[in-house]
């Protein structure tokens, strides 16, 4: 069974622009086996950030269907880590707390967190480590390049180990460079974890290089107008 199964799903953001026909993505299919890496393309509008939201109920579709792991999607869903363009670090906490924050979220009773911290702690020095950021865990964002402070991002995305990772052009603001080395960190970590992944991107460079399927779509409407798997380039195991 798909992971994540999008089938016919349209959203208009308001009632206002259903009634005039406005919708941000229109008769959106789409699935994605467990483990599956897609990315899906396409310019600046046309409804990358809205599929997103989607897949992460946070927003419910105007018509079709969203299932997520074989349910349907109703709510913000907390089986997904998440990773943006801006690293968003909270810059009065250490890298390792960083990495560490959706811990705090997710686990309110704070004893329970305390007795449990260690076995956290252990967790995010490992994901460090295997991002090289291994000896900055008691750095702060500010004594962190871009670039790093990105690796940092995508620790605490994964930090719950999740079953999906939603990432929202986490390498748009950084040099040509760096994001490729990120790329293939990137991919290190799925080859080994082999979470799911949606990529966003309008780098079909850096889709095609990362993800199994390419999902390429247009604007206005927002529609998917092409699908590819791609077969080439990186053999996996
Ligand atoms: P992308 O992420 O590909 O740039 P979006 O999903 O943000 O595209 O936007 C798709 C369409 O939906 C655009 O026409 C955008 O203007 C519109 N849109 C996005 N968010 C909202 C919103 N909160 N309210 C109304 N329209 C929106
Ligand atoms: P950028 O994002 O600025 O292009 P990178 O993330 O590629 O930079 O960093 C390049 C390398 O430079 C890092 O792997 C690290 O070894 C070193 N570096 C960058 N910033 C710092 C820093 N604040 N402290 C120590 N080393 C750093």
């Amino acid at each position: 069974a798909p992971f994540v199964d999008f089938e016919d799903v349209w959203l208009a953001y308001s009632d206002e622009l259903r009634a005039a026909g406005q919708f941000a993505v229109e008769g959106i299919t789409l699935s994605a086996a467990p483990g599956e890496f897609v990315a899906i393309v396409g310019p600046s509008g046309c409804g990358k950030s809205t599929f997103m939201k989607l897949a992460t109920g946070l927003r419910m579709p105007s018509k079709g269907r969203v299932r997520v792991a074989g349910q349907p999607v109703t709510g913000p869903l907390k089986i997904t880590g998440m990773a943006f363009q801006a690293p968003s670090l909270l810059p009065w906490r250490t890298t390792l707390d960083n990495v560490m924050l959706p811990l705090e979220i997710v686990e309110p009773h704070r004893s329970q967190l305390r007795s449990q911290r260690a076995q956290y702690e252990a967790r995010a020095r490992k994901l460090l480590q295997s991002v090289g950021l291994g000896g900055y865990e008691d750095k702060f964002p500010w004594q962190l390049s871009g670039g790093m402070q990105q690796r940092a991002s995508i620790c605490r995305a994964l930090i719950h180990e999740p079953k999906m990772l939603l990432l929202d052009e986490p390498f748009g603001a950084l040099d040509a460079f760096t994001r490729e080395e990120l790329w293939c960190i990137l991919r290190d970590l799925w080859s080994v974890q082999r979470f799911n992944v949606i990529l966003v991107t309008h780098d079909l460079r850096e889709a095609v290089f990362l993800a199994d399927t390419v999902y390429v779509m247009s604007r206005s409407p927002g529609r998917i107008v092409a699908q590819r798997r791609v077969e080439f380039a990186h053999p996996r195991n």
